[in-house]
């Protein structure tokens, strides 16, 4: 079980199962998912490709891998990705889908809140020219860093790429804190993306996993793609439960981890020195760079753990952060500027 001392802020992919989620593996009906017989991750991509409004959805290992298999259907060697410069798929994937897929990633200059402009992307888009990468698809993610992207803009994006032929893929790693965050149904934000991953075990809570969501054309050519990738499990049910679980109990709760770090982010902003910006579950603080590594060895030895080595400092908050974490986190920031 976690433990009560420390409050770990790094990120909310720390999260272990509760006794609740260890019962709902126990007890959960498994097959061989590889013959497509386990009746969890069954019913777990059933539920999923549900609640995004798509026609099917695959359980994969982890959400990386799902958006590699994303871009490995969606773009032939050779053919060429729009993203935003921060993004996941660019700068957190190992370059995957460069040097498995032979895809080409173009990275275009994010704005501060995380978007890309309609003009930067069509932009982008490379005339027919055997010079160049055939553009294929556009990558955008929601939230980004924490930062809830407006789905209104996003489809407007789409909406123009789609008419250019491209595709286009939603990295919805933290879809439901964005959905929580506006209200909006998942489903609404993920409509104009012809595939979406959502991930597991971030806030979600789940040890394993994430979803990739489509059409059931494209989740067919993902499931051989996933096969090919070695990510073909077996009595994956145990895993699957977990998810189940997540999207049962843990999706509406994010409005708490989302109010923990507004807290945090209140608490920190009283102190004189220290630049916070809060969205969603993070809270980014920029310390002076001289005072960076006295400042993590301060916290973390009151049990506070923080995020990023390179400032600004990330804090994130999980299912296994409460009220009481917050505060200590709070007064182990403040002890350090009070001497
Ligand atoms: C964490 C994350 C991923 C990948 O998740 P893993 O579980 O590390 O594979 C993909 N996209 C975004 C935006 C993320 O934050």
């Amino acid at each position: 079980m976690p433990d009560t001392q420390t409050v770990d802020l790094r990120s909310d992919t720390v999260t272990r199962p509760g006794d609740a989620m260890y019962d709902a593996m126990r007890s959960a009906p498994v097959g061989d998912d590889v013959y497509g017989e386990d009746e969890t991750v069954n019913r777990l991509e059933r539920i999923a490709a549900a609640l995004l409004d798509k026609e099917a959805a695959l359980f994969t290992s982890s959400a990386t891998q799902a958006n590699l298999i994303a871009m490995l259907v969606h773009n032939a060697r050779g053919e060429e990705v729009l993203c935003g410069d921060c993004y996941h798929v660019f700068v957190a994937e190992a370059g995957g889908a460069s040097t498995l897929g032979g895809v080409v990633v173009h990275p275009l200059p994010t704005a501060e809140d995380g978007s890309l402009t309609r003009e930067q992307v069509l932009g982008a888009i490379k005339e027919d020219d055997p010079h160049h990468p055939i553009t294929r698809t556009l990558s955008l993610e929601n939230t980004v860093s924490g930062r809830v992207q407006d789905p209104a803009r996003q489809r407007d994006l789409v909406d123009a790429v789609r008419e250019q032929g491209l595709r286009s893929h939603l990295d919805g790693a933290r879809l439901m804190n964005a959905a929580i965050a506006t209200g909006l149904s998942a489903a609404d934000i993920a409509a104009p993306f012809d595939s979406v991953m959502l991930c597991l075990s971030k806030g979600l809570g789940s040890p394993v996993g994430a979803l990739l969501c489509g059409s059931a054309a494209f989740i067919e050519r993902a499931r051989r793609q996933r096969k090919q990738l070695g990510g073909g499990m077996r009595q994956a049910g145990v895993l699957a439960a977990c998810g189940l679980y997540a999207l049962e109990h843990n999706v509406e709760r994010l409005a708490d981890d989302h109010a923990r770090a507004a807290r945090l982010a209140a608490g920190l902003v009283a102190i004189d020195g220290l630049a916070v910006r809060h969205a969603t579950n993070m809270v980014f603080v920029e310390p002076a760079a001289d005072d960076v590594a006295a400042l993590r060895e301060h916290v973390e030895a009151r049990g506070v753990l923080i995020g990023t080595q390179k400032p600004p400092l990330r804090l994130v908050t999980h299912l296994d952060v409460d009220d009481d974490g917050i505060e200590r986190a709070i007064d182990a920031f403040r002890s350090f500027y009070r001497h």
